[in-house]
């Protein structure tokens, strides 16, 4: 805990808080304070004000955009779990409400991504982090664009291929929308913690995991028969073996395992956008 409080300010020979520091609870300098203490003016534990540290020279309107972001993002998500969960767990007969809910959690939710991958003006233009926040609303704009005329040239005379431009559409949308999340993290990671950054990587990494398990599923599903001809052309047959095996477990005996890892992600990154936003809350506060 101390290692990682020290690691944001200055700290004197005896373990105090060695430059000017305003406490985010009330602006009281807690410079000589402990930092593993509480500020003695209002009593805001003195780690909160140092996990901000240098979120707080971010440009006030930017960090006041990223907190409203992220709380449609939670509102979204936890929309999103209400219409999802009982859909998952028992199969009531109002699906068409659920999906109702779940369609205004999802729109709350984008509309989050929107304002979250706001350019940081304290930032090059050209900085990774704000190239990164364009990537992800252009492919958004693109999955919704494309998705809005699937549904508009729905017919069955229309000119326009509307199954795929809808799914192709979706895809382009999910990218953009992992995109927005991993720019949020790239801002998680400027609030100095010990532990959140551990969180933060063991969270993406179980999540590209999963990803690339739904991506290995869908494509055996989709070729699975085209792959295993080759693979005995090829003579290749322990890679065949292994290939049957995956497409055994994921096709038969557990074809929701991605969608599972996926449910779980979802409600974990619940608490995590609530502690986000509370310190970019925190950071952003004018005293
Ligand atoms: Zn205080």
């Amino acid at each position: 805990m101390s290692e990682g409080a020290s690691a944001s300010v200055k700290l004197d020979a005896q373990g105090r808080i060695a430059e000017d520091l305003a406490c985010i609870g009330c602006g009281y300098n807690l410079r000589t304070a402990n930092p593993r203490g509480r500020c003695p003016e209002c009593g805001t534990a003195t780690p909160r004000t140092l996990w901000v540290a240098r979120l707080r020279f971010c440009d006030p309107r930017w960090l006041r955009r990223i907190a409203k972001g992220g709380g449609y993002l939670i509102v979204g998500l936890a929309t999103v779990l209400l219409g999802l969960l009982p859909l998952t767990f028992v199969q009531l007969p109002p699906i068409l409400l659920l999906a109702a809910v779940i369609a205004v959690g999802a729109v709350t939710f984008l509309i989050g991504c929107f304002l979250i991958t706001t350019h940081d003006p304290g930032q090059k233009p050209l900085s990774a982090f704000n190239i990164l926040a364009t990537l992800a609303r252009a492919a958004m704009i693109i999955g919704i664009v494309g998705t809005l005329i699937a549904i508009a040239a729905r017919r069955p005379t229309s000119p326009v291929d509307t199954e795929n431009l809808a799914i192709s559409s979706l895809w382009i949308g999910a990218i953009g929308v992992l995109g927005a999340l991993a720019y949020t993290f790239q801002i998680v990671l400027r609030v100095q913690h010990p532990v959140l950054p551990w969180i933060i990587r063991g969270f993406g990494w179980v999540l590209s995991l999963t990803l690339l398990l739904l991506a290995v599923q869908s494509i055996l599903m989709e070729y699975m028969a085209e792959l295993s001809s080759y693979f005995n052309m090829m003579g290749w047959r322990t890679a065949g073996f292994y290939l049957e095996l995956a497409y055994d477990y994921l096709h038969y005996d557990y074809p929701s395992a991605p969608w599972w890892m996926l449910l779980v992600l979802a409600i974990l990154l619940e608490p995590l956008l609530v502690w986000f936003v509370i310190r970019v809350r925190d950071a952003g506060k004018r005293l």
